[in-house]
């Protein structure tokens, strides 16, 4: 592993944009990582004019690869240079994006874990990161229009309702096709077996593709929740509950309303049922579940759902 080297930050790529270069440029601005084709059929990320390998000329070839990747090596930088992209303590990765067969140096920023003395053990060899780009209308077609790599998201911590609101993916679409026709639908993951819901066509966990559908219960155990003092049309009069609920066959706590008992009474470990709005007031949206309710039965016991904390 590097640890004195002088790792400089890449901006050399826009001293001289040939046309490879800057096809590269121009897609980053877009937010997509493109290698090229060399003539041994390795794809060379970033683009270069000439194979690193063996000096010949590449083809014309680009590749869209990654935006997911791994990371190959890495130098933890636990005090940030005025220069550096980031003023908490990152690594500097070398990161191979998917379908490419060289790596990107970048920056490896993970979060406010950074400030913690664990930090560095937390990072190894072969974690997957993803870029974090800036905001469309902030990219220059820059290196540095990806602020950092960032570790993939190994547990789901908020499945907020701003989830529903983005441009629904495809396992997105198709978990609100399955509202829509009162049904929850997850995905089973084929690494680990823990099934999603909602799914989102890959394992936040093992960073695999899901596919294979499973319809689940509507009961399930509150693992989590908060109450709110601030009214929100879609939920009961305050103070509401949101919770994290745990349906019956899946792995993975959903965010939901609760009502039917009063916030100060709902507990870690009660079971609840999804209470649907009335059949003509469906769309193609979650909130065809208006919230759970309490059922009667015994309460989970801590230690069975400690684990989808
Ligand atoms: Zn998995």
């Amino acid at each position: 592993m590097p640890t004195n080297h002088a790792l400089e930050f890449p901006g050399g790529y826009t001293r001289s944009v040939g046309p490879v270069i800057g096809r590269f440029l121009s897609e980053l601005r877009d937010g997509k990582l493109v290698g090229v084709r060399a003539e041994s059929g390795r794809v060379v990320f970033p683009p270069l004019e000439y194979d690193p390998a063996n000096g010949h000329s590449v083809t014309d070839e680009f590749v869209e690869v990654g935006p997911g990747g791994v990371v190959e090596s890495f130098a933890w930088v636990a005090e940030p240079l005025a220069s550096h992209p980031l003023d908490r303590p990152f690594a500097w990765a070398l990161i191979r994006p998917d379908g490419a067969d060289t790596a990107i140096l970048h920056a490896l920023d993970v979060g406010e874990l950074a400030r913690g003395a664990e930090a560095p053990k937390r990072l190894r060899i072969g974690m997957r990161v993803r870029p974090d780009f800036l905001p469309a209308t902030e990219r220059i077609g820059d290196i540095a229009d990806i602020r950092a790599f960032r570790p993939d998201v190994t547990m789901i911590t908020a499945p907020s309702r701003l989830e529903y609101d983005i441009k629904p993916g495809r396992a997105l679409d198709r978990f609100l096709e399955g509202v829509s026709e009162g049904r929850i639908l997850g995905h089973r993951c084929p690494v680990c077996a823990k099934v999603i819901v909602p799914m989102k066509g890959l394992c936040p966990k093992d960073g695999v593709p899901t596919t294979e559908e499973v319809e689940v219960s509507h009961t399930g155990t509150v693992t989590t929740f908060a109450v709110n003092n601030l009214p929100d049309p879609r939920a009961p009069e305050v103070p509401f509950v949101s919770a994290y609920v745990l349906l019956d066959g899946s792995d993975i706590a959903m965010v939901a309303l609760v009502s039917g008992i009063p916030a100060d009474q709902v507990r870690m470990g009660m079971r609840v049922r999804a209470v649907w709005k009335p059949r003509e007031e469906w769309g193609r949206t979650i909130t065809n579940i208006r919230w759970f309710e309490p059922i009667d039965e015994p309460d989970v016991p801590f230690e069975s759902i400690a684990e989808y904390m």
